[in-house]
């Protein structure tokens, strides 16, 4: 299944899901944008690495 990355908002079914740690939100991120550690901005505006 695909997933929108939401870092470079790329379609990818190569990500890593996890919940956001301030609103519990699933958060998807693809491989290529986790290797290269860029940052996530939450719906509810948390950032992260
Ligand atoms: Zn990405
Ligand atoms: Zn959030």
């Amino acid at each position: 299944m695909l997933k929108n990355c939401i870092t470079c908002g790329k379609q990818t079914k190569d990500y890593s899901e996890f919940p956001c740690p301030q609103c519990n939100a699933k958060i998807a991120r693809c491989k290529h944008c986790r290797q290269i550690s860029l940052p996530y901005t939450c719906a509810c505006g948390r950032q992260g690495p």
